[in-house]
């Protein structure tokens, strides 16, 4: 019996697809099943951008692109870096992807091998411990806490890193806490590594348009004193409601651009050619509808807010970024996985378990509000109505 190699015993999951799935299968059975569990927009992608995509197609659009991306879409992604952050980046430096997800694979798969350390939020977007193990590098969680509002705690982060750390990853907005980086901690972060020129650094900004109560979004590519071994990662999925278009785009320091650009020859080759055209309408297309989400993300996220602190035994902290809550379960008496299960199966409520971020998440379920204002009311309602009536075994 042929073996695959011992790396594929240590690669992980993304556990929201699994309940997706599950949510999928319990609605074939006729159930109605609310899902708060899987991160994406409930809007529909912008009609112009479909048009745009429907359009690229009819002009012939069918071939290959170049590997990083057609030109100008890359040059599209570096006049919204200038216009968000200030922040002057060449359109030889962006690389397009299927997906921002792609860019964490290719940013771990570049730093990591045995022997090296990776910091990484914890709770965090798991793929990022999956991919870290995988390579065989050790994993160095950087606790998000609630008591610090979820929000990324530079002091810590930079006590992390050693003499074996080749990369840390941020994440602000975050998923799965809705935590949102202060500048002054971006600020502090960047003056900390000033001792650590060795060390890269990922900056996963794929929820950088969705900020509340007035707070801005604080983009690592406003440092020039990092850019040199700085890997953003940002897209289009989450800000323009095109998480199935796998469209996605990342920027590069000059010394690790190729080698990015050669993972992206060996395995995808180029993204395909209509979403790259519909990514360009949405860059430089009216950002109305970007807005117009944004703020109802931000009415619903009072809603879920507000609803789960009404719950027994639930207190939620206010997220500032994302779409996602992260209430504290821990006085309910469940533990957070077998919590997030019973509802799903019992109560026809999908949410996802905290440990599924990291063992910093135990006590916690993420929901995610990028769901109807009244799907949300009802399915607080049915929290509400199982924790008053089941109790754990
Ligand atoms: N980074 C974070 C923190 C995410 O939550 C997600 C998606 O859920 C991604 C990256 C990946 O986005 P995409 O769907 O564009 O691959």
């Amino acid at each position: 019996m042929p073996h695959i190699i011992d790396a594929f015993s240590r690669i992980g999951e993304e556990n929201a697809f699994a309940v997706l799935a599950r949510a999928a299968e319990l609605q074939r059975q006729g159930k109605d099943v609310i899902n708060l569990g899987i991160g994406q927009p409930d809007f529909a992608t912008p009609p112009h951008v479909v048009e745009a995509a429907v359009k690229a197609l009819r002009d012939g659009h069918h071939g290959y692109t170049p590997a990083a991306g057609i030109a100008p879409l890359r040059e599209a992604v570096a006049a919204d870096c200038l216009t968000r952050t200030g922040a002057r980046v060449s359109p030889e430096s962006v690389l397009i992807t299927p997906g921002g997800k792609v860019t964490m694979f290719l940013a771990i798969l570049m730093f990591g091998e045995p022997g090296a350390e990776i910091v990484y939020p914890d709770p965090g977007f798991p793929i990022y411990r999956s991919m870290i193990e995988f390579t065989g590098a050790t994993p160095v969680p950087a606790p998000v806490l609630e008591a610090n509002g979820f929000a990324f705690d530079a002091k810590d982060a930079l006590a992390r890193i050693t003499p074996r750390t080749r990369l840390v990853i941020l994440n602000s907005p975050a998923n799965p806490t809705g935590g949102v980086a202060p500048g002054a901690e971006i600020d502090a972060f960047v003056a900390g590594l000033a001792r650590f020129p060795e060390v890269a650094i990922m900056s996963d900004e794929i929820y950088g348009r969705l900020t509340y109560d007035g707070l801005e979004h604080r983009s690592l590519l406003a440092y020039p004193e990092i850019a040199d071994r700085l890997i953003v990662l940002d897209g289009w999925s989450k800000t323009y409601a095109m998480t199935g278009w796998r469209l996605g785009w990342s920027v590069w320091p000059a010394a690790f651009f190729e080698a990015a650009r050669k993972l992206a020859v060996n395995c995808w080759s180029c993204v395909n050619a209509p979403a790259q055209w519909a990514g360009l309408a949405a860059l430089t297309g009216p950002q109305d509808a970007v807005e117009a989400m944004r703020a109802e993300f931000d009415r619903r996220r009072k809603l879920v807010v507000e609803g789960l602190n009404a719950l027994p035994g639930i207190s939620a902290v206010t997220p500032k970024g994302a779409f996602y809550a992260f209430p504290n379960v821990s006085r309910t008496g469940w533990k957070a996985k077998p919590l997030a299960s019973a509802l799903l199966e019992r109560a026809g409520v999908a949410t996802i378990g905290g440990p599924d971020f990291g063992v910093h998440g135990e006590g916690y379920i993420r929901l995610s509000y990028a769901n109807s204002a009244e799907n949300i009311a009802r399915a607080l309602a049915r929290m509400g109505e199982f924790l008053a009536t089941e109790r754990p075994a």
